[in-house]
């Protein structure tokens, strides 16, 4: 079985799925089949809720303070997995801080409403901006969902920052110059923070 949770530099983080609607451009899982101690991301099967369980009782948090929902896939493609591993560790680590790290199309993937249980039990939420227009975006991240997943995207950036947890829209630097600066313009518009991510081959 491929590792649920691995440690990558500071941080510990979580691999739920390997489900994704996009092929983004950038994907990591493109490029390495694994990252940080993990030895395997890529999982036989999709891991149920039991395995998740099982992976988080039997990790050594250590020091961590923040714990990633990342992987090498999306993690809002396995929803009640997601929100059910978010809460036991919750319960089992209330002084850690949980991240989701998502493309924001988890109401699209889900066919439903999906922030307010993210925002009930997630402290943080990094979204991949990639572009700041909807045809870039789809040009970048080749999303099952062509037209809409831009707009999407951005009301669930919007809809979590109404329901008050930390919201980061995120591009990779190699997009270039202006697109970088009408992406940070857009991530000041909603009032969300901004970060360039360096793009690592
Ligand atoms: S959304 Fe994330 S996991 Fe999915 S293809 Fe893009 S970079 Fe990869």
């Amino acid at each position: 079985m491929a590792d649920i949770v691995y440690r990558y530099k500071e941080n510990v983080y979580f691999n739920i799925t390997n489900k994704c609607p996009c092929r983004c451009a950038f994907c990591i899982r493109d490029k390495k089949t694994a990252i940080g101690d993990a030895e395997k991301l890529f999982h036989d099967h999709e891991p149920t809720k039991e395995e998740i369980k099982n992976a988080i009782d039997s990790f050594d948090f250590g020091e961590s303070t923040c714990a990633v929902f990342c992987g090498y896939g999306e993690p809002t493609n396995a929803f009640d997995n997601l929100i059910y591993a978010a809460k036991y560790l919750k319960r089992l680590y209330p002084e850690k801080e949980l991240r989701l790290n998502t493309n924001g199309l988890s109401d699209l993937i889900n066919k439903r409403p999906t922030v307010s249980e993210i925002c009930a039990v997630f402290d943080s939420v990094s979204i991949s901006l990639n572009a700041p227009t909807s045809e870039e975006y789809d040009k970048i991240t080749r999303n099952i969902y062509p037209g809409k997943a831009y707009d999407a995207m951005i009301n669930f950036a919007k809809d979590c920052i109404k329901g008050g947890i930390k919201v980061r829209l995120s591009v990779v630097d190699v997009i270039g110059e202006e697109k970088i600066r009408k992406s940070r313009n857009i991530a000041k518009s909603i009032n969300a923070d901004f970060v360039v991510r360096e793009y690592k081959t």
